[in-house]
Formats: structure tokens, C-alpha cells, sequence
């Protein structure tokens, strides 16, 4: 059993950096990762058209593990992503201030509230020093704290939701990256909330089969790569393998055909002019 400091969320960021910055990620860009982050979540997609709700849970870890490297793009290393968290989410949600030490132990916007976050910033400042001592150790403690908050029943219409939240917490995340000169903390603030959704889906399947992202994810990674089971990991076929599609687009005969399709488009742009 690993101890509570290897859980911390800030653990995980180092260990997939371990695993995956030497040889596979640290030549990819952001926009890259990023990309990958979106292609991880297609699967979920794929699965709500198919009516197959309940298979999501075995993509959290995948989804998980490409937002780490996400943020291993995006924050350097000497800040903490679990304070970065912990000071928007201080047991409280930031929007209609519910939570620990407060009159409501639950959130009662529901995420519908006007209130601005701007506009509460000085109160969850204070919350996170108010409520210092439950701050989250450990990925589980996260799940319990956003459970607590923000406390979901598991059904196929919340599933829906929380995955078409993380696609929409993964675009305002790109806007935010377009702005990151202009507002740093803007890009902290979205990678915090894709965070938020990708424990809420978690905590969707937990009500139903007592999921648990944190063993999920170790179970999967092991402080290795899941493929090739090595530190870092030595994988080739990574960038290049499609996943997402049945079509072979591997082979030269598609590159041969793909240049025959840039030529009719091209005939059909002149055309039209
Ligand atoms: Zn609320
Ligand atoms: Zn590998």
C-alpha cells in the first residue's frame, strides 16, 4: 500500500513525468498534449452514442493520465498543483461559497449561479486558511472532498453531463493557453476545473460501484508505462498508432491516396473560382 505523500497529487505529476517527459513528451508541444487530452475522451463519446455508459470508468485513468501531462506542460515545476486546486476548491465551492464552515455543506448553485469568481475571490482566500486542515493529501481525499460538495447520484444523463463539462473545461483550457501572457492565472483557473470534472466523473461511478480513481490509476500506470512496463517509457508506436478509428491510415497506399483527395479538392477549389 502506498503511503499518503506518493498519492498527493503533485506525486502523480512527477510520476508521469518520469514515465512519459524523456522519450515521449518533452519533444511534444502543448497543442500536442492537448490534442492527445481531447483523442483520450473520444472513446467517452464513442461510448454515450453506443449506449454504453457504464465502460466510460474504464477510461478515467487514460483521460486522468493525459491531463497530467497537460499540466506538466503548462505549470513549472516548482509550483504545486495541489495549492493551485486547494485555492479555488478550498472545501468550498467558489461560486456560491457553500461547503465547510458554512450555512449550506453543499453547493446550491449547482453551477447555474451569475456570481462572478472574481467577485468571491477575497472569501475563498479566506476559506482556504479557515479550512486549512482539510486540505487534501491525496488524490482520494480529493474525491472525497469534491463528493462532499458537490454530491452526485450516478445516472446516465449525469455521465453525459459531466463528460460534455470536461470537453468544455478542455476548450475554455485553450483559450486560456491563447491568453496565458495576458492572465497566467487564467489557465491555473481551467486546469483546475478540468481537474474537477475528471473527479466528478469518478465520483459518478463511485455511488454505483465504489470507484476509486486513485487505485484505478495506480493499478494501470504502477510507476511504469502500461505498454512497454518501463520507467521511462521506451514506447515507439505511441504518436503513430490511430486508435480512435477502424480505418487503417497507416499504410502508403492511404498517403498515395490522401495526395490523389488533396489534388480533387484542389481541382474543385479552382473550379469554384
Ligand atoms: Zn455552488
Ligand atoms: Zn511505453
Amino acid at each position: 500500500m502506498a503511503d499518503k505523500v506518493s498519492q498527493n497529487i503533485d506525486n502523480y505529476i512527477i510520476m508521469f513525468r518520469d514515465i512519459y517527459e524523456p522519450v515521449q513528451n518533452l519533444e511534444n508541444s502543448f497543442h500536442q498534449i492537448l490534442a492527445k487530452l481531447v483523442e483520450s475522451l473520444t472513446p467517452c463519446a464513442q461510448l454515450i452514442t453506443k449506449n454504453k455508459i457504464e465502460d466510460i470508468k474504464i477510461r478515467i485513468p487514460v483521460i486522468f493520465a493525459w491531463f497530467i501531462a497537460l499540466v506538466n506542460k503548462s505549470i513549472i515545476k516548482e509550483i504545486s498543483f495541489n495549492e493551485i486546486v486547494w485555492s479555488k476548491y478550498p472545501y468550498i465551492c467558489p461560486y456560491c461559497l457553500s461547503g465547510e464552515n458554512t450555512n449550506n455543506s453543499v453547493c446550491i448553485c449547482n453551477g447555474m449561479t451569475k456570481v462572478k469568481l472574481r467577485e468571491n475571490l477575497e472569501k475563498i482566500k479566506n476559506f482556504s486558511i479557515e479550512n486549512a486542515k482539510l486540505k487534501p493529501k491525496t488524490l482520494k481525499d480529493w474525491q472525497t472532498l469534491f463528493g462532499n460538495v458537490y454530491p452526485k447520484k450516478f445516472s446516465e444523463s449525469e455521465i453525459k453531463a459531466i463528460v460534455l463539462h470536461i470537453y468544455e473545461e478542455i476548450g475554455e483550457t485553450s483559450e486560456a493557453y491563447r491568453l496565458k501572457y495576458y492572465n497566467k492565472a487564467y489557465l491555473f483557473n481551467e486546469l483546475s476545473d478540468i481537474f474537477t470534472w475528471i473527479i466528478a466523473l469518478a465520483n459518478a461511478f463511485e455511488d454505483e460501484c465504489g470507484y476509486d480513481l486513485q487505485a484505478s490509476v495506480r493499478s494501470k500506470y504502477q510507476d511504469k508505462c502500461h505498454i512497454c512496463k518501463l520507467k521511462p517509457c521506451k514506447c515507439t508506436k505511441l504518436i503513430k498508432e490511430p486508435r480512435l478509428t477502424s480505418e487503417d491510415w497507416n499504410s502508403h497506399d492511404d498517403i498515395e491516396n490522401w495526395s490523389t483527395y488533396q489534388e480533387l479538392a484542389l481541382k474543385f477549389h479552382k473550379k469554384k473560382i
